[in-house]
């Protein structure tokens, strides 16, 4: 018997600190990728770890009817980090649920059904979320799939104004795509974007599961651009690897709670590694960190190109979600990336190397990325 979704990689990992995961060999690798973004504080941030062992020795679960310190601390943390008062709290166990939940509260609040998602956008996998992204690839084994969702092209105004209507329930917006590429919206994009759906009377979501807690120079990506959506969601590295996702809500959302619920929602466990995680974000000021660094390593990727010559097509991004679109299969460069250089990173696509690394990174880990990048694509 084994497990038969992922197709696993020929390292087996047994341990991580800060930026580093150790295999079982003992072999360090710095981990350009995060986990799929799950360490923004780094690995086993002891702070975290240490809110984790004492919650767990306290009261490993409640339901989420009876209140507990680690949660109403976490609802009241989520709820003064919000970006324009969004400050109604949500939580469950994934990013995918997180825009389940959107899209549930959304379309209760309007009476609406129709969703807006883009082409290239990615939110998830269970049957609502996975309606509403867009890759092909991801969903036509599993059709009929949640429905009434049209697509628009990200970035496109004017189709955006045309697609959004009076039955339009709500929205769907990362304020940077990752998965489909890394590719960031423009400011005067997400205005439209709020502008178009207060006309409407139609809520307007960010999903910043991977764009969220400092990873692109603003503790909230739509922070940057000056936009408060009516809802944003948020998982990923939130409680540093222990499964949690967090929807929040104007009060207009909010208001009609109607019948949605979860076993494990908030439990008290994950809400410490939360708490610890974001007092670890907010003190050590990650989100200025992560600008500062991205703007660095992302220069020093456009110099080695040039320099060197490399078959490197493109270098975008915002703060540490870096993509670069390369002249050849991004699978290809990072396995080398991962069994030469022990550099683990991501692919966004096909031609995508995505770098999402731990915000808590420092120059040096920056400049061994780009010699790997150096030595890998030359
Ligand atoms: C990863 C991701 C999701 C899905 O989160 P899961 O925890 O894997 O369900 C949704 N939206 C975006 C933008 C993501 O990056």
């Amino acid at each position: 018997m084994s497990g038969f979704v992922f197709s696993e990689k020929p390292i087996a990992i047994e341990s991580g600190e800060g930026p580093h995961l150790y295999a079982d060999d003992g072999t360090e690798y710095l981990d350009l990728g995060a986990s799929y973004a799950v360490a923004p504080v780094g690995h086993c941030h002891p702070r975290v770890v240490e809110a984790v062992q004492e919650q767990a020795e306290d009261l490993m679960y409640v339901q989420a009817s009876y209140p507990v310190t680690a949660r109403t601390e976490l609802y009241e943390k989520l709820a003064a980090l919000a970006p324009g008062g969004i400050d109604n709290v949500w939580l469950c166990n994934s990013g995918t649920e997180a825009n389940e939940a959107a899209m549930k509260f959304a379309r209760s609040a309007t009476g609406n059904s129709k969703i807006i998602a883009t082409k290239r956008g990615f939110h998830g996998r269970t049957l609502g979320a996975l309606a509403m992204t867009w890759k092909k690839k991801y969903k036509a084994p599993f059709e009929p799939l949640a429905g009434d969702v049209e697509f628009v092209s990200y970035g496109d105004e004017e189709e955006l104004a045309e697609a959004i209507d009076d039955e339009t329930a709500a929205v769907f917006l990362e304020p940077v795509q990752g998965e489909g590429g890394v590719h960031p919206a423009s400011a005067e994009y997400l205005r439209a974007a709020r502008d178009l759906t207060a006309e409407a009377g139609a809520a307007l979501v960010f999903d910043e599961i991977q764009t969220g807690l400092g990873r692109t120079g603003a503790l909230w990506a739509c922070e940057a651009a000056g936009v408060t959506p009516d809802v944003l969601t948020t998982a990923k590295g939130i409680a540093s690897g222990l499964p949690l996702g967090a929807t929040l809500c104007a009060d207009w959302i909010a208001e009609k709670p109607g019948d949605h619920g979860s076993t494990f929602s908030g439990g008290p466990v994950v809400c410490a590694a939360a708490n610890a995680t974001l007092d670890a974000v907010v003190e050590e000021d990650l989100p200025t960190r992560a600008g500062d660094l991205g703007s660095y390593l992302t220069e020093r990727v456009e110099e080695a190109t040039e320099t060197h010559d490399l078959p490197v097509r493109d270098v975008r991004g915002r703060g540490l979600m870096i993509g670069i679109e390369v002249r050849r299969g991004a699978n290809r460069v990072l396995r080398d990336l991962a069994l030469d250089r022990q550099v683990l990173a991501l692919p966004a696509g096909r031609s995508v190397v995505r770098l999402l690394p731990p915000l808590v990174i420092e120059e040096e880990h920056a400049d061994s990325a780009v010699d790997a990048l150096t030595e890998v694509l030359g």
